[in-house]
């Protein structure tokens, strides 16, 4: 391990899943995502930008012919709490006419994020199929409910932050997935 991963390690609570935990289960997942759209072509709808270490692990473990879109969307600006208000672009910039896209996301919250993306998708680009993926699924009461296929793992409901996941931008490149402490957190 790098001094700097280690040196950010060393701010962390405690880590929650290790490096090794995580490459296992994504590519347990691509297995399963590869069974579900055997013989087709994935169109994957990514979000910005806590899912993409997981969507690049994700990606390059599945057996199938993929296209991959980006959509940068965000609701916590910045602190530890979802402000409530998905804010992304006026108009989605991909055409998934009769496709089958799987739409991937970091961690299920308090679900607006996905349920507000998922119905414009939907709605706006008509896809054959639709499913959702996320690698983190926080036990709590949902504000929006989401039908999600593919679940990494599910934990408390704690701000965590690495594997891309951040806090005012730190964090993402730790190859684990840790909780803050809070007496430590960084000077923005
Ligand atoms: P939701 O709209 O479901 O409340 O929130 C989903 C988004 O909030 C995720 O895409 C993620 O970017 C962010 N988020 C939710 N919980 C956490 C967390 O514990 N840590 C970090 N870094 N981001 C989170
Ligand atoms: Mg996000």
């Amino acid at each position: 391990m790098s001094k700097a991963v280690a040196g950010v390690l060393s701010s962390l609570d405690r880590v929650l899943l290790n490096a090794e935990t995580i490459q296992r289960r994504v590519a347990d997942m691509a297995r399963e995502i590869e069974r579900d759209f055997a013989g087709g072509e994935l169109s994957v709808v990514t979000l910005m930008d806590g899912a993409l270490f997981f969507v690049a692990d994700l990606l390059r473990s599945i057996d199938l012919p993929v296209r991959l879109h980006t959509l940068t969307v965000s609701s916590y600006h910045g602190g530890t709490n979802s402000t409530g208000r998905v804010q992304m672009a006026q108009t989605l910039p991909f055409d998934l006419t009769t496709r089958h896209v799987l739409l991937i996301d970091d961690i299920l919250d308090t679900g607006l994020t996905l349920a507000t993306v998922r119905e414009r998708i939907l709605a706006e680009c008509k896809p054959d199929t639709l499913r959702v993926a996320v690698l983190l699924s926080k036990r709590r009461q949902r504000e929006r409910e989401v039908p999600v296929d593919y679940v990494g793992f599910e934990i408390e409901d704690e701000f965590v932050v690495g594997y891309g996941m951040d806090y005012q931008g730190h964090y993402r490149n730790l190859p684990c997935i840790g909780i803050l402490n809070p007496g430590r957190l960084p000077q923005s």
